[in-house]
This record gives structure tokens, sequence and C-alpha cells, in this order.
């Protein structure tokens, strides 16, 4: 049994609100937002972190992000945003299903983190 949200948000057994969907992936938005405008882009394949993807699986990846990019103007960002990968504890991933954070909508600082 997989006990995966994303796996559950693609599979549909739990809600999402679903802006693209292909083959290949999702784009949902998170239901948490950090920015005015927060979407999670995933691969419909489970992979717990990026570093866990091979060789092969890159590609799908460079399909991910140009797919992202492709679709950002009907997403609300042609003005900009930012891609987010948290990987492991230090990166507080906290959802282990490969995810690429996306957000805009707003002009955002870039924190110095050496600070926090
Ligand atoms: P990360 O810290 O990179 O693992 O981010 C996980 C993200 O998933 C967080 O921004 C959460 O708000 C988001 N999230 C968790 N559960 C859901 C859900 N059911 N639907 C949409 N987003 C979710
Ligand atoms: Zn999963």
């Amino acid at each position: 049994m997989n006990d995966c949200v994303f796996c559950k948000i693609i599979d549909g057994a739990i809600p999402s609100k679903r802006y693209y969907e292909d083959e290949r992936m999702i784009v949902i938005a998170d239901i948490d937002p950090k920015a005015a405008k927060h979407y999670l882009a995933m691969p419909k394949k489970h992979y717990k972190l990026l570093s866990e993807m091979t060789e092969a699986d890159r590609n799908d990846l460079g399909v991910i992000f140009a797919t992202i990019a492709r679709i950002a103007p009907e997403l609300g960002l042609g003005n900009g945003y930012r891609l987010v990968i948290n990987q492991g504890d230090d990166a507080g991933q906290t959802v282990f299903h490969l995810h690429i954070h996306i957000m805009g909508g707003q002009v955002l600082d870039f924190p110095d983190l050496k600070k926090a």
C-alpha cells in the first residue's frame, strides 16, 4: 500500500485543484501557499527524493521544467516566478514525493539564509 499523499492526489483519492496534467506530470495548488501564487509540479512516477533519480529519469525532469516554463503564463506567472526543490531534511522536505514549488504572483525577495 502506497501511503504517499501526492500519489493519492495523482490517483484522485485526495482532491486537489489541478492546473495542468499530462501523461508525465500534474500541477496543483499548494494547500498552504507561501506566495501570492504557489503551485506544485510533480511527476506521476513516485520518486522519494531528487537524489533517487537515475540518468534516464533526469530526462523526465528536464521535460517537466520545460513544461513549467511553457505553461507559466497560463498560471498567471508571465512576469516571473521562482522554482524550488527541497531535498532532504536540511531543506525541510516534508512530502517525500519529488515536487517542484512554483512561486510568484508578486515580487519575491531573496532571503539571506545564513542569517536565519
Ligand atoms: P516540501 O516542504 O518541499 O516537502 O513541501 C511540501 C508542500 O506540500 C508544502 O508546501 C505543503 O503545503 C504542500 N502540501 C502538503 N499536502 C498537500 C495537499 N494535500 N495538497 C496540496 N499541497 C500540499
Ligand atoms: Zn508518491
